[in-house]
């Protein structure tokens, strides 16, 4: 049957090209449910992506398509009533979900980095930059001194652009972009793999959104870090991002390099992202608007979610779920005008 064929396909992104050792996460057959009064909501739907050790990867959609589900469910930080429902997340060879809470814990913080929206909610405003620093240290390498951890927190300040000195100020007496340097250095202050940003520019001006854009890229190149770039934004994915991951009612939509997706999209939900860019060079063109909205995730329709709004919708598209397979050297798709589908191939509507 292939719906059934079409199913067992959605939980396999085999990357073969790649070696071991390249991978630093992957992410297998992953959803995560909220319990509401009318049953289960899939916020994310069965996702498996792998994260290449370096990279940047953008991971792009719309409010409500689950990015930020996925990027919690990565670190584990799913709270009630929600749960990872389905799948392994393996990190440096460890499934997360098969380890105890103790043991997460110091995985969380320590290789795995987190910098949010807004900084001030991860960030005391009763404590000095070098208490949050310290600490941070000191709790997880209880070999360090107070003297060798201060040390550490000032050169990490200076690295990322701000006066050492400033390290016994307050959150309160920073910027918001000097706030979202700072929670960078409290990622990189235990030397982490791979730090998960979630709109961390969204509060930013264009100018300090630049220069913080700049500094991940610097960053990622000294300390070899691996990033996740969680983001509305799909032009602060083309500035930065290695690879993009688009999601659409929490499911994978489109993987490309960050040259395909923008050269060369294939799914037209990205297609649609691309064209409500605004364009500088089109003068006094009308800005592009996708039709509709995101489903309701109570609701979400049969087959492609994305068949109510797609232009090039076809009468498969509403009944069987599109897998999430290769069209090409690292580019992945789930769309049915790009596999042969049920109905036969008279129903593409080209
Ligand atoms: Fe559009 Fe059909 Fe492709 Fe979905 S599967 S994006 S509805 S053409």
């Amino acid at each position: 049957m292939i719906e059934e064929a079409a199913a067992d396909e959605r939980i396999i992104l085999g990357e073969p090209s790649l070696k071991a050792g390249e991978v630093l996460y992957s992410l297998r057959d992953v959803s995560v449910e909220y319990g509401t009064r009318v049953g289960p909501v899939a916020a994310v739907d069965h996702v498996s992506l792998d994260i290449r050790k370096g990279e940047i990867l953008g991971l792009v959609g719309e409010s409500g398509c689950g990015k930020s589900t996925l990027g919690k469910a990565m670190l584990r930080m799913i709270a009630r009533p929600g749960k990872i429902s389905t799948g392994e997340l393996w990190f440096d060879g460890v499934d997360l979900l098969k380890i105890s809470e103790k043991n997460m814990r110091q995985i969380r913080g320590a290789r795995l980095g987190m910098v949010f929206q807004d900084p001030m909610t991860s960030l005391n405003p009763l404590s000095k930059i070098v208490d949050h620093l310290t600490e941070t240290i000191m709790t997880h390498e209880s070999s360090v001194s107070e003297a060798a951890a201060r040390d550490r927190a000032a050169q990490l300040i200076g690295r990322l652009g701000l006066r050492e000195e400033r390290i016994d100020d307050y959150p309160h007496q920073f910027s918001g972009g000097m706030r979202q340097r700072i929670m960078i250095a409290l990622a990189l202050a235990l030397r982490a793999d791979l730090v998960i940003a979630d709109e961390p520019t969204t509060a930013l001006d264009v100018i300090v959104e630049a220069q913080f854009l700049d500094l991940l890229r610097e960053l990622r190149d000294e300390f070899d870090l691996t990033i996740v770039l969680i983001t509305h934004n799909i032009g602060v994915v083309a500035e930065v991002a290695d690879r993009v991951a688009v999601m659409y009612a929490g499911r994978l939509a489109e993987l490309a390099s960050v040259n395909d997706l923008f050269l060369d999209t294939k799914h037209p939900y990205g297609q649609g992202l691309l064209r409500a860019v605004p364009n500088i060079e089109l003068d006094g063109a009308e800005l592009y608007q996708m039709e509709g909205a995101p489903p309701n995730l109570l609701h979400t329709p049969t087959g492609c979610a994305f068949h109510p709004r797609c232009p090039a919708v076809m009468p498969v598209c509403s009944q069987h779920q599109p897998a999430f397979a290769s069209i090409g050297r690292d580019h992945y798709t789930a769309c049915w005008l790009y596999e042969d589908h049920p109905t036969g191939p008279e129903a593409h509507d080209e």
